[in-house]
């Protein structure tokens, strides 16, 4: 296909996006193989215009607690993977994480994350080895009065209903691929359909769910649109795709660190396909400094504001732009201001949550 070929071809997509109709796996294949620079702008000047017309120009901003490096797996593309012994551990206490919630609440943001790996102090006691994360749920949110996001992996159902009783608000349990060859390959010895399961039990006790997808670890494009059905499939309210990080002392440390465009497509791509959920810009992959270029291919969510020089780290970047503040609410704003962006309020980001006028879940595209 010569360029002008391919610019009709795009021009086509973009068209059938706007008009709200289903973009087909050719489409998304064809979006993720965009070289050509003219294109590419067009590509994300329409991924902006549908944000707009969903989300105007407000921004949500997420606080995120790593509040336990523990993990009982072995994924390989993961720094806290149980046998990397040169990975962080530490296990937070529960007034250091309500102090650091209370930080990031003071500063401005509008979730609350507590991410944790599959911590086997609570996995291994099926009984009661939640009830101190259950806790914390319920004191993060009556201490800061905002949403609270549980990642912890994939517990068990009655765990995710006492979440949802104690007031957490979003689930986030990311497959990373739907193709379960590359799943077993990325995530040795779990199940599948267990941890795609959760998302779908978290949804039936009210919970929103965030779905994700590993970006440059061995997929393909038809993968990824494979991916995205999924996600349409799941209904989740929350979509990220996320650019793989070559870490040391796991398998995957020596494998090539993916083209930076891919992640920026694909999240045009799901604000063409999801043109109403929330799309995470990432601090994790290239802190501060990749914030613009997300935000300008249609993400509207900041994720990973981590409070400085409290010992917190981050998933895919442990130590990145956090000791030196560039992790921050204050730091972040002047991006979204040269992006022409700006923080929503709480009382939106709550309204999205579940006020009058929330989506439906489930539901269809927008
Ligand atoms: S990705 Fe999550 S489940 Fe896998 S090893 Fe890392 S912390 Fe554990």
């Amino acid at each position: 296909m010569n360029i002008a070929e391919q610019g009709r071809r795009l021009e086509n997509i973009l068209e059938k996006a706007r008009r709200y109709e289903a973009l087909t796996e050719e489409d998304i294949v064809f979006i993720l193989q965009l070289r050509q620079g003219d294109l590419i702008d067009k590509l994300f000047s329409a991924a902006r215009e549908m944000r707009g017309i969903h989300f105007q120009d407000k921004i949500f901003l997420y606080g995120f607690l790593y509040i336990s490096t523990y993990c009982r797996n072995n994924c390989t593309f993961c720094f806290y993977r149980t046998a990397n012994n040169r990975s962080l551990r530490y296990r937070k206490e529960e007034s250091e994480v309500v102090a650091a919630a209370t930080a990031l609440a003071r500063s401005g943001v509008h979730l609350i994350d507590l991410t944790m790996g599959e911590d086997p102090e609570l996995f291994n006691d099926r009984e009661h080895g939640f009830d101190a994360l259950i806790r914390l749920v319920r004191k993060i949110t009556e201490v800061t009065r905002l949403p609270v996001m549980v990642s912890p992996g994939a517990v068990p159902g009655p765990v995710l209903e006492s979440l949802a009783q104690a007031g957490a608000v979003w689930y986030a349990c990311y497959q990373e691929t739907h193709n379960p060859v590359l799943f077993e390959r990325l995530r040795p010895g779990q199940d599948y359909q267990a941890r795609f399961n959760a998302k779908l039990i978290a949804h039936a006790y009210g919970l929103l769910t965030e779905e994700g997808i590993l970006v440059g670890v061995g997929e393909t494009s038809a993968d990824i649109a494979h991916s995205i059905e999924a996600m349409r499939t799941l209904g989740a309210e929350q979509v990220r795709a996320m650019k793989f990080v070559p870490r040391e002392g796991t398998p995957m440390e020596g494998y090539p660190s993916p083209d930076p465009l891919a992640e920026l497509l694909i999240i045009a791509v799901l604000r063409l396909v999801f043109p109403g959920r929330l799309i995470p810009a990432t601090l994790d992959v290239e802190g501060l400094a990749g914030l613009e270029r997300r935000l300008e291919a249609g993400a509207n969510v900041v994720t990973s504001i981590v409070p400085p020089r409290q010992g917190l780290a981050g998933v895919a970047q442990s130590f990145l732009d956090i000791d030196d503040a560039r992790r921050t609410v204050d730091s972040v704003l002047p991006v979204l201001e040269k992006c022409g962006l700006k923080p929503a309020t709480v009382e939106e980001y709550q309204k999205f949550c579940g006020g009058p006028g929330a989506p439906r879940r489930g539901g269809p595209n927008n």
